[in-house]
């Protein structure tokens, strides 16, 4: 089934008011991905440039925390000093890394200067040293090479651990076991997101106009463009990836989301969570009331909305959700008949995975592009606020690209 609006929170973040700021702080990386569509265009920002984008977010979007990403955003030279700038404005700082490169000094010094957490991209498209001469790489064999990173935050201490993948069709069938992997070691891992597969089918009776003129899009014109017979490969939709979860997990659900610039249908952002113990166990999650408190009394409290928490162990303490949420009562119900067969699991640790959904932009077929609603992921260019996940055609062209269908007047 697909998931219910009714049943979730609209989470009420907008061009001005958004948790997130994205910050790109290099273009320079150290690995190379299928797909990317941001390497090696003009190399690291000069720093002064990346504390006036910084201050830009906390004046413009009323920023929460500030995503470090790149390119490589270890490889800047000033990545400490940007994140106690961060510190020192009062937000939190998200490192979004491959995580080659990456050791525990290193990860050390960032967390003493600020860092609240880290966002892991590993995945097999990409070509890492750890799969030097791997012709396919095993799902069992990405998860070890993840666990390495996940102990070695948690070695540091106090940082939150994510884990992105970009979900498509070569390995939609493997999300599962990546989310039983991630509650087996939910000790260590905070949450996990999925990304579907993005790309801009080009061809197919569309033009593409950039500042009212014609552009001559072609496949690999923008890391993203494929060509219409690729079409296959973006087919994942989040409501998929909602679907497969309910169906391996029913103890997992959607709390809140964003939803499309044009499809109202669409669930651009879904945001949910499992409540389970150090031994795997999941008694259910949270549901939108919770998400509904959370943002309303951070931003009565502290100004601004909120999407990463700092490293907490929030443990059986989340129960207390349970006063005035019917999912988190649920969970609360299952915990308690749980304790009752064997009172020792009482002892047991509660821990909670975050798992969040994004849906890349659509070409619908009007030739509209449905957006994520206030795109959380906006970044500065050039003083003006655009989505990240399009950045190139603006770099490229001077402006988002228009699609036109061929037969319209
Ligand atoms: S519009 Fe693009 S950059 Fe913005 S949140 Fe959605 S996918 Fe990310």
């Amino acid at each position: 089934m697909d998931p219910d609006k009714k049943k979730l929170y609209r989470l009420p973040w907008s061009i001005n008011e958004s948790p997130i700021g994205w910050l790109e702080v290099t273009d320079i990386c150290n690995i190379s991905c299928k797909g990317c569509y941001r390497s090696g265009r003009t190399g690291h920002k000069p720093l002064q440039q990346l504390k006036e984008e910084i201050l830009f977010l906390k004046k413009w979007r009323n920023c929460n925390s500030i995503s470090l990403a790149g390119g490589e955003a270890i490889l800047h030279p000033s990545i400490i000093g940007l994140i106690s700038f961060i510190k020192d404005n009062g937000m939190k700082s998200i490192l979004i890394t491959n995580g080659c490169g990456l050791n525990e000094e290193k990860l050390a010094e960032m967390k003493s200067s600020g860092l609240t957490g880290v966002s892991f991209h590993i995945d097999s498209t990409q070509e890492r040293p750890e799969f030097e001469g791997m012709e396919n790489v095993s799902s069992e064999r990405l998860n070890e090479v993840r666990l390495r990173y996940a102990h070695m935050v948690d070695r540091v201490g106090e940082l939150t651990t994510n884990f992105g993948i970009t979900a498509d069709d070569n390995n939609f069938e493997n999300i599962p076991e990546f989310v039983q992997w991630a509650a087996n070691n939910s000790r260590v891992i905070n949450s996990i997101t999925f990304i579907t597969y993005r790309g801009l089918p080009v061809g197919n009776g569309l033009e593409y106009f950039a500042n009212g003129k014609k552009v001559d899009l072609k496949p690999g014109s923008l890391g993203y463009t494929i060509s219409a017979d690729e079409k296959e490969k973006i087919s994942i939709t989040s409501k998929d990836i909602y679907k497969t979860l309910k169906k391996h997990f029913p103890e997992y659900d959607a709390n809140s989301y964003l939803g499309g610039t044009v499809d109202h249908t669409s669930f651009k952002w879904l945001l949910g969570n499992i409540i389970l113990n150090s031994r795997s166990k999941m008694f259910g999650s949270y549901g939108k009331k919770s998400m509904e408190i959370v943002q309303t009394f951070y931003h009565l409290l502290f100004g601004t909305y909120i999407v990463h928490l700092r490293k907490r162990k929030i443990g059986k303490k989340v129960f207390i959700l349970a006063l005035f949420d019917k999912p988190a009562r649920k969970a609360l119900r299952k915990f308690i008949g749980y304790i009752l067969v064997n009172p020792m699991r009482l002892f047991y640790k509660i821990n909670i995975l975050n798992i969040g959904i994004v849906q890349a932009p659509d070409l619908l077929p009007d030739g509209s592009i449905d957006m994520c609603e206030s795109c959380p992921d906006m970044c500065v260019y050039e003083g003006k606020l655009v989505q990240s996940c399009r950045l190139d055609e603006v770099i490229q062209y001077g402006s988002l690209l228009r699609v036109v269908k061929k037969s319209l007047p």
